[in-house]
């Protein structure tokens, strides 16, 4: 079921199906994206302050005939917004360029060294405020995780991570599991680098399906919410129709088995942005 949810760990549900829009540029073709996703059923939309298209967005949401309270919307705080004011200041701009009231998830998009706990103190607040009904990381590995975890008062609810085929870190979705924290895939089709792999296709025929709803698939069985990204009408709506088969043990693991602990995206230990 398309409009399904996880349950975080404060109890707030997450649609695990929602489109990415990183690249998605900003009016008419971020608007048409998010619109006809809406229409085919999704309920949970990717930005970020670093996207530039929060207003597109935004003005998707307003047009859609669905009620905002059905929607669950996500956004990210950009690293130089990073500490306490900042946090702060960054997450109003957010609300007004998305011109709505609440967010459903905000992210510290990067882990950067020396600031990310000040910042977290802000989204605690903002999220003992009501403002936020979930807060989360993204691109936290295990360590940084530790070491956030330490101090915090609220903990992590999300991890948005780089995730598909290639680059599966069995053991960091291990200790977010252990941790109750909810394993979000970022670039779920290797953007793009699926499609091309004959293992993904040999599999997609046994189930009639493309390489893109193996992978999506993949994501949803091993228990990951996945924001495909496409803004083609076609594409938003073949990504969401994944919901009629289920791939077997067997296939699961053989997709388990592609991974080469490769990276599409930096490394969350040296990245310099
Ligand atoms: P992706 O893996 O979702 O791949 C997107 C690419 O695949 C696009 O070029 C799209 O046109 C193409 N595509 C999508 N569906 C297709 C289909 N059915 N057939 C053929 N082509 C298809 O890549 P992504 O955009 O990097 O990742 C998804 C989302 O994750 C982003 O939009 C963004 O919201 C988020 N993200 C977050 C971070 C982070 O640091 N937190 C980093 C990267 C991406």
């Amino acid at each position: 079921n398309l409009q399904g949810t996880w349950e975080l760990n404060n109890g707030y549900k997450m649609p695990y199906l929602g489109l990415g829009v990183w690249k998605a540029e900003d009016g008419e073709e971020v608007i048409n994206a998010v619109k006809w996703a809406i229409e085919a059923g999704y309920r949970h939309i990717d930005t970020a302050k670093a996207y530039d298209n929060e207003e597109g967005v935004g003005k998707a949401i307003k047009e859609s005939s669905v009620a905002r309270k059905d929607l669950f919307i996500t956004s990210k705080l950009w690293n130089s917004d990073q500490g306490y004011e900042s946090t702060l200041k960054a997450f109003e701009k957010t609300l007004q360029r998305l011109d709505i009231d609440y967010l459903d998830l905000y992210l510290i998009h990067w882990p950067v060294e020396g600031k990310y706990k000040d910042t977290w103190r802000a989204m605690e607040k903002l999220y003992k405020e009501g403002k936020i009904k979930a807060i989360g990381v993204s691109n936290f590995l295990e360590h940084q995780l530790i070491d956030l975890m330490k101090d915090c008062e609220v903990r992590p609810m999300v991890d948005q991570l780089e995730f598909h085929p290639w680059l599966v870190q069995e053991d960091l979705q291990k200790f977010c599991a252990e941790n109750d924290i909810q394993y979000e895939a970022w670039s779920p089709l290797m953007q793009g680098k699926a499609f091309k792999n004959e293992t993904l296709k040999k599999i997609g025929e046994k189930y009639d399906k493309t390489p893109a709803q193996v992978v999506i698939r993949w994501d949803l069985q091993n228990g990951v919410i996945t924001i495909p990204k496409s803004t083609s009408k076609d594409h938003i709506e073949s990504n969401a129709d994944v919901f009629d088969f289920e791939l077997s043990e067997e296939d699961i693991q053989t997709i388990n088995a592609l991974d080469k602990g490769e990276r599409i995206g930096p490394d969350p230990n040296n990245f310099d942005f």
